[in-house]
């Protein structure tokens, strides 16, 4: 399996159609890209993130196309406890007994700074929220994922999660740690077949965390999330079903200048 075929997958319009996937990071971005296009193609979401009125405007665009109706989570993967966790299994359990998909979509860039200068509770804080809610949040659906019958989860990593590059400090520190984790989790469940563990990097897309890397940047030579929505199609539906362990790079090709 290639990237590009991933970058080309045209799903059928129903392809997501009964799955009950969590996305976090929903209310923006690439996450409110992928939550509107999942629903569009028949999955029910739960859409996670840690603003309310962003996730209530995603809800209220996908019921006004006449998706299926999503779940609200209002969750703050920075602050959130073992309690919070447990409260959103509990309710996911009595609502669907069962989860089909897991996107980890929600991250924070922290600074851009040499390693020397960089601000400790920072490396802490983008650690937090990249890796160890990512981990928390799997360690918890893990029994709600092992209840579907083709469950995907994905984790989301970045050209600086496979090069380490300067100034990148946490962030990159956290994709590489990802990435490790997704490996670690994908040979844990290869045996069983149930759960595909995979990792995919969305590569330079035109959200606010793209600008707050690169604020000097041309954005609009940057492709929006709605139309790099095809490699997260394919990898939480039925198409990537045996697919795991995986770690897709979707970046498009470099237009020229
Ligand atoms: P955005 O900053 O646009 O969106 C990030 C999302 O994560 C927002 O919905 C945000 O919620 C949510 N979030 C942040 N912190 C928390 C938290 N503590 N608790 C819950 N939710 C939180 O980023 P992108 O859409 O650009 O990035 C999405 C993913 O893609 C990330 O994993 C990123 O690393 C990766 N990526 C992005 C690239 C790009 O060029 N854009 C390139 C390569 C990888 P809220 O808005 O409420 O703060």
């Amino acid at each position: 399996m290639d990237s590009q075929t991933l970058r080309t997958y045209e799903a059928p319009s129903a392809a997501l159609a009964g799955r009950v996937i969590l996305v976090t990071g929903a209310g923006d971005g690439i996450g409110k890209a992928i939550s509107l296009a999942l629903a569009g193609h028949g999955a029910t979401v739960v859409l996670l993130g840690k603003t309310l009125r962003k996730l209530e405007k995603v809800n209220d665009e996908i019921v006004a196309a006449g998706g299926p109706v999503p779940a609200l989570v209002h969750l703050n993967l920075e602050t959130a406890l073992a309690p919070e966790y447990d409260a959103l299994v509990s309710s996911l359990q009595t609502e669907y007994g069962r989860l089909d998909g897991l996107l980890h979509n929600a991250a924070i860039l922290g600074t851009l700074a040499p390693v020397e200068l960089y601000d400790v509770p920072t490396f802490g804080r983008v650690m937090h929220v990249n890796v160890t809610a990512a981990f928390a949040l799997t360690h918890v659906c893990l029994p709600l994922l092992k209840a579907s019958e083709d469950a995907s989860i994905v984790f989301t990593t970045s050209s600086v999660g496979r090069k380490g590059r300067a100034y990148w400090g946490a962030y990159a520190a956290s994709k590489f740690a990802v990435e490790g984790l997704a490996q670690v989790l994908a040979d844990e469940l290869s045996t069983d077949g149930r759960v595909r563990v995979n990792c995919l990097n969305p590569g330079a897309t035109r959200t606010a965390m793209r600008s707050q890397a690169f604020p000097g940047e041309n954005r609009e030579r940057l492709p929006l999330p709605e139309t790099i929505v095809a490699p997260y199609l394919f990898l939480l539906g039925p198409a990537a079903r045996g697919v795991t362990g995986g770690s897709f790079d979707c970046q498009e090709p470099a237009k020229p200048a």
